[in-house]
């Protein structure tokens, strides 16, 4: 093969459907740089990629060109400001998602030391962000999957943070109480065509019986048995499912039912809290 540039080697990629920011991180991980180095890219768009460095940047350009998510092919993604090691084992960490960090920060606010749960917890990222921002917390995360919490727990071990897990199917077999329960389950429906362009994450993080909404009537049913009296139960969801996971909600007996808008502005959590705790 001929030798080639920085710059080629971006157009090259982009000529193969790559976007423009996927071709970059690439490009910097074969060249054993940091994803915040895009700058040091433009300035040394000039130079010869080294051809060990094309080979395998081709490699993972076919891979992204067939639709493998780039925090697979790099091994990471950064989630709540934390690097997480993820790869096909778990679920792409959303930024939609800290959405839902937020949220639970703000309910969190007026506790000490709160108990959290975080329900079928993929990489770690919602109970390790959560862990990271309120060291005081008790924060209890659950998957089903043996190998989701094998990434998850050695992303806390890097994070040096004191996250417990339990591989369990949802509240199923989990005691005590909480002050909130989060989760981020599966909700695509079986049938929607969404789920082509999905085919690298973990089918059973993704979808939820035909309607989506299977995972989350499970929550929902189990989640007051295990909530404090005030607890909140915040959940994502689907872009068109607000009001249905609001609906279940207030037919379980929450409080406050609302939801929150995504950086996209879609209506992407709901939530509510028990009965009997402080206003707030
Ligand atoms: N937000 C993801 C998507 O639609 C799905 C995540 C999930 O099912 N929890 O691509």
């Amino acid at each position: 093969m001929p030798s080639i540039t920085l710059a080629q080697a971006l157009t090259q990629a982009q000529a193969e459907g790559l976007g423009r920011i996927d071709a970059q991180m690439l490009l910097l991980h074969v060249l054993g740089r940091a994803p915040t180095d895009r700058a040091w890219l433009l300035a040394h768009d000039g130079d010869t990629l080294p051809a060990a460095a094309m080979e395998q940047y081709a490699a993972l350009c076919a891979r992204r060109a067939k639709g493998e998510p780039v925090a697979y092919l790099l091994g990471r993604k950064e989630f709540w400001g934390l690097p997480l090691s993820v790869d096909a084992r778990v679920l792409d960490p959303r930024p939609d998602t800290e959405t839902l960090v937020a949220w639970a920060l703000e309910v969190l606010a007026t506790r000490a030391a709160p108990r959290v749960a975080d329900l079928g917890t993929g990489s770690g990222a919602i109970a390790l962000a959560l862990q990271h921002e309120r060291p005081d917390a008790q924060v209890l995360a659950v998957d089903a999957s043996a190998d989701a919490l094998a990434v998850a727990r050695a992303n806390a071990g890097q994070l040096g943070l004191p996250v417990r897990f339990i591989q369990g199917n949802w509240l199923h077999g989990v005691d005590g109480s909480f002050d909130a329960i989060v989760s981020n389950p599966p909700y695509i429906a079986a049938q929607d065509p969404h789920l082509a362009a999905l085919t690298h994450e973990p089918l059973s993080a993704l979808a939820s019986g035909a309607d989506g909404l299977e995972d989350i009537r499970t929550i929902v049913a189990q989640a007051p048995a295990r909530l404090a009296p005030g607890g909140w139960l915040l959940l994502e969801h689907g872009w068109d499912q607000a009001e249905a996971v609001q609906a279940l909600l207030r037919d379980a007996g929450f409080d406050q039912v609302q939801s929150r808008h995504d950086l996209a502005g879609i209506a992407r959590c709901s939530g509510g809290s028990m009965p009997g705790g402080a206003p707030q």
